[in-house]
């Protein structure tokens, strides 16, 4: 039987529509393990889902990210179902508000809960709805280790013009919550334990085998409808492998708590083109949606610290990941409002052309995001502190630009929606900064490109961390490197036509001629930070006749890289 049949076929009676309590349930937060879905006995509540086709439409999102997100909640709507909670599933055309709106008038529903959605976009589609009559009420969302008041009672209240350093808000969360703490004094002696993690990885371990989730029924329908419906979209679904059912989540995390866990540390800064997930858990996909919790994920980690199962290091890694960087990007996009609130503060790109994928141009989504306002509330911000405008070339789409590092990250990017950290920051985005894209086209990218892509995630690591594009809000100094960074922390340059040694002339690597000519170009605006002294000096001991060779093997490789034709995707 089709999905459809069978969550139709359970369609809640009048007496429960009238009598439940009913709750929706955005995209992103399909758990009832913690928050209103658990309140209260299954046969005394009811969910609201929506699979709106506007919001899918937004933007060409990755074809698995839809895959994976849809499958998900269909899962969770049956998976709710078979415990007694009414499920009243909703296909619709509109945005998730206004799929609310209808229902709502249509059925008679009382006023739903739902808690504080983590997506501004979501936020402003319901605060819209609101308007217009959607009765609903919004409950704190506890899916979330911290709050916002960890946020400004660790920095006081929130100033555009400042740095906001990580580890302040980091130590804090271990203070509070206890956390790898002994009384008040950090594990270890410690809060970090970086200098023993941060390893090139050369085969020391075996890496293991994940396990694999072939796509069920359920799935298998996802896929074709997403095939027939989205087909211009990015990516592909080929060989899809993500989980759907919660017990397969669960699996799917226990695997990298048995066997990756224990090198994650050790190995979470190294690229490998053969092993490309290397120790990495691959959670945020599952985390974002959900489906895993942050603090659960953070105690089974702990847990394996205390009994000797992983190192304090590698725990202390990844705790620092889940409990530090993850709840900090998420404060910075809410305080910013997605960064709208650095326009008067930042330097702003001013760019019509961006409007080539910008989700403004799916006549679907303009009819269901409506705005009346003379600025669109749904624009994405753009600061570009280091003034960079030019467009995102044809590479990020997958077309082979000979760069080994960049044509393995995107040519994941592609197949899987997928890369980890450092291919993202140090390859994906040192690219894109090193060279001057713009920031924001680069944002949108990584948006629809990555099957862990949110709003309040997305923004603050491209805007923030990997672009500098906030000027320094969330990062003290920009995260760029030449091809030596590189080199040392993967295999890539020994399968590449460039030398990573040669900075100029025939064969150099590109990325270091880039990266010292992003020096010199942006002198007046960083020289003066005192994390780049270094750097400056290095780059006032060269010659200028080795300058002038750098900067034409730096305007060739930023040429070549424009002659690709990229595929058009969104519209
Ligand atoms: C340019 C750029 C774009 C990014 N875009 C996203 C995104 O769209 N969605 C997303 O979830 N993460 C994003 N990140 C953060 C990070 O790269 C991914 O969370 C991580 O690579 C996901 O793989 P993993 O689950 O194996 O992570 P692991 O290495 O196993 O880390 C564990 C968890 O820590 C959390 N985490 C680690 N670093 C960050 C961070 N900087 N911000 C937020 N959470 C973090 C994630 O939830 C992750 O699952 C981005 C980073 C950069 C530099
Ligand atoms: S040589 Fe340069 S372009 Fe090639 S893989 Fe290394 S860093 Fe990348």
């Amino acid at each position: 039987m089709s999905f459809r049949k069978e969550v139709e076929a359970l369609h809640p009676a009048a007496h429960d529509l009238a009598h439940r309590r009913w709750i929706y349930v955005p995209y992103d937060r399909l758990t009832g393990r913690v928050g209103p879905i658990g309140e209260q006995s299954a046969s005394e509540t009811g969910i609201v889902i929506v699979e709106s086709t506007a919001k899918a439409l937004r933007r060409p999102y990755h074809k698995k990210k839809l895959a994976v997100l849809i499958s998900n909640m269909r899962h969770f709507a049956l998976e709710q179902q078979a415990r007694g909670v009414a499920v009243l599933y909703r296909f619709s055309p509109l945005s998730h508000g206004q799929a609310l709106l209808a229902l709502q008038r249509e059925l008679g529903l009382p006023t739903l809960t739902c808690t504080a959605p983590a997506e501004r976009e979501l936020r402003l589609d319901l605060d819209h709805a609101r308007q217009s009559g959607l009765a609903i009420e919004f409950a704190p969302d506890p899916t979330w280790a911290s709050t916002s008041a960890d946020f400004t009672e660790t920095y006081g209240p929130f100033q555009p013009g400042k740095s906001y350093v990580m580890d302040r808000f980091y130590r804090r969360m271990r203070q509070k919550t206890g956390i790898l703490m002994q009384g008040t004094k950090p594990l270890g002696g410690q809060y970090s334990f970086d200098e023993e993690n941060r390893k090139p990885f050369r085969n020391q371990v075996p890496v293991p085998m994940p396990p694999s989730f072939p796509p069920d029924c359920i799935t298998e329908e996802v896929i074709e409808m997403v095939e027939r419906t989205y087909a211009h979209h990015f990516g592909t679904t080929r060989n899809f492998d993500l989980p759907s059912s919660q017990p397969d989540c669960d699996r799917f995390w226990r695997f990298f708590l048995d066997h990756l866990l224990p090198h994650f540390g050790a190995y979470e800064d190294a690229m490998r083109d053969d092993h490309l997930q290397l120790f990495h858990s691959k959670a945020s996909v599952l985390l974002n949606l959900g489906r895993l919790l942050p603090l659960d994920l953070i105690r089974d980690v702990e847990a394996r610290a205390a009994a000797g199962a992983a190192s304090l290091a590698s725990c202390e890694g990844f705790i620092r990941q889940v409990l530090g960087w993850r709840e900090f990007m998420r404060h910075i996009h809410e305080q910013t409002d997605g960064f709208r609130l650095l326009e008067k503060h930042v330097p702003q790109e001013e760019h019509p052309r961006r409007q080539e994928f910008s989700p403004d141009r799916t006549a679907a989504a303009a009819e269901a995001y409506p705005s009346s306002q003379p600025k669109d509330p749904y624009a994405g911000a753009r600061p570009s502190a280091l003034g960079a405008s030019l467009p995102l070339p044809a590479v990020y789409w997958g077309v082979k630009s000979g760069l080994h590092c960049v044509d393995t990250a995107a040519a994941q990017v592609v197949e899987e929606g997928w890369t980890h950290h450092i291919p993202r920051l140090m390859v994906l985005s040192n690219l894109a900064t090193l060279c001057g894209f713009s920031p924001r086209e680069l944002t949108d990218w990584f948006w629809f490109a990555f099957v862990d892509a949110y709003d309040w995630v997305v923004e603050p690591n491209v805007l923030g961390m990997a672009t500098y594009a906030d000027g320094g809000l969330t990062a003290t100094k920009p995260y760029v490197s030449g091809a030596a960074y590189i080199h040392r922390m993967s295999n890539y340059c020994g399968h590449c036509q460039f030398d990573p040694k040669l900075s100029a002339g025939p064969g150099s690597c590109p990325f270091t001629a880039l990266y010292w000519t992003f020096l010199e170009r942006n002198r007046a605006r960083l020289q003066s930070n005192p994390r780049m002294g270094t750097p400056y000096m290095a780059l006032s001991k060269r010659p200028e006749p080795e300058l002038v060779q750098l900067r034409a093997r730096a305007a060739e490789a930023v040429a070549d890289l424009a002659s690709f034709r990229r595929p058009e995707y969104g519209h």
